[in-house]
């Protein structure tokens, strides 16, 4: 969302503790959310992220709390059925200035480039971040039968169930009651 959500901070950081609220809805780059399998989650194509931001100067920089918000889709890794809904990440981030020369730069922070905050990077991160990378349709999802393939939440299949080689042990004791 280059662009989008640039805010301008000259003002902001004349004064340590000046706070300013951003909400904004802008669509996410659609280059950062290609996934790379038919499997993986995913933003809708065009979706839009909203944020609610407060951006707030400290001395070294300025720093960014709120939530962003974004729409995701994947399938059920137990069952393939499709599922998806709304994202909601907690934002905790620092912009600072570019290190002055020799000096190391700061990993952790986005950089305030032209007195500028570009929080597209910032909200794109967050939600790849976030994107669920094994969702399932319901936590009791019973899923496909690795036997015949049938959906067991739709209906159950007659299938012996796989053994676990790990009560084999059991088994042994068992027959011999
Ligand atoms: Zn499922
Ligand atoms: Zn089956």
């Amino acid at each position: 969302m280059a662009g989008l959500l640039a805010i301008q901070v000259a003002r902001l950081r004349r004064q340590r503790g000046a706070r300013l609220q951003v909400a904004a809805s802008a669509p996410l780059d659609p280059a950062r959310f290609a996934p790379a399998t038919p499997a993986d989650s995913r933003v809708p194509e065009g979706a839009e992220a909203h944020c609610e931001l407060v951006l707030e100067s400290y001395d070294g920089g300025v720093r960014v709390t709120g939530r962003v918000f974004a729409p995701w889709q994947g399938v059920c890794r137990r069952c393939t059925v499709a599922v998806g809904g709304t994202l909601e990440v907690a934002v905790e981030e620092r912009f600072c200035d570019p290190p002055a020369r020799g000096e190391p730069e700061d990993e952790e922070a986005f950089v305030i480039t032209d007195d500028v905050v570009d929080l597209g990077p910032l909200v794109d991160e967050a939600v790849l971040a976030e994107l669920p990378l094994a969702p399932l349709c319901r936590e009791d999802c019973l899923g496909l039968c690795p036997t015949c393939g049938a959906d067991r939440n739709l209906e159950p299949c007659s299938c012996e169930p796989p053994r676990d080689p790990r009560w084999a042990s059991l088994d042994v004791l068992r027959s011999s009651f």
